[in-house]
């Protein structure tokens, strides 16, 4: 049987780690792990995700593509989220969960500032 796993080679896996190095300069203390130890949210804010968004924007400076993918909360049906950062009400429950001890309500913030557009586009139709 071939093998399938794709082998990565030396330069492209210290390619790789240097990107991992400079997403990390840029989030510095701001990086959210993906622990999802912040669930659930009273208002049902989906804040890994809102955050991955901003880890991938931010860190990897996919800007274009963090803004299509935020701007199609509530707008996708079911694959994707409803609510975006605009729901959350600054209620701080979910801040003492976080082991980052990240300053969750105004990353949510922050994020929202940065990606959303008007007027909303979409992918299709
Ligand atoms: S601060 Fe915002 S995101 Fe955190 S639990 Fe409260 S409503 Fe949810
Ligand atoms: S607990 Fe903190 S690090 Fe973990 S997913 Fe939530 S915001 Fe991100």
């Amino acid at each position: 049987m071939p093998d399938t796993i794709p082998i990565i080679t030396k330069l492209e896996k210290s390619a790789l780690n240097k990107i991992e190095e400079v997403s990390n300069e840029r989030l510095n203390l701001t990086k959210c792990e993906q622990c999802r130890s912040c669930l659930p949210c009273p208002n049902e804010v989906p804040i890994p995700e809102i955050l991955r968004l901003r880890n991938i924007s931010v860190g990897y400076g996919q800007l274009e593509f963090a803004k299509e993918r935020y701007n199609l909360i509530g707008k996708a049906g079911h694959w994707w989220e409803e609510k975006n950062s605009s729901f959350c009400q600054e209620c701080n429950k979910c801040v003492p969960k976080c082991p980052s001890k990240l300053d969750i309500p105004n990353l949510l913030k922050e994020t929202h500032n940065l990606l959303i557009e008007n007027p909303t586009k979409r992918l299709w139709g």
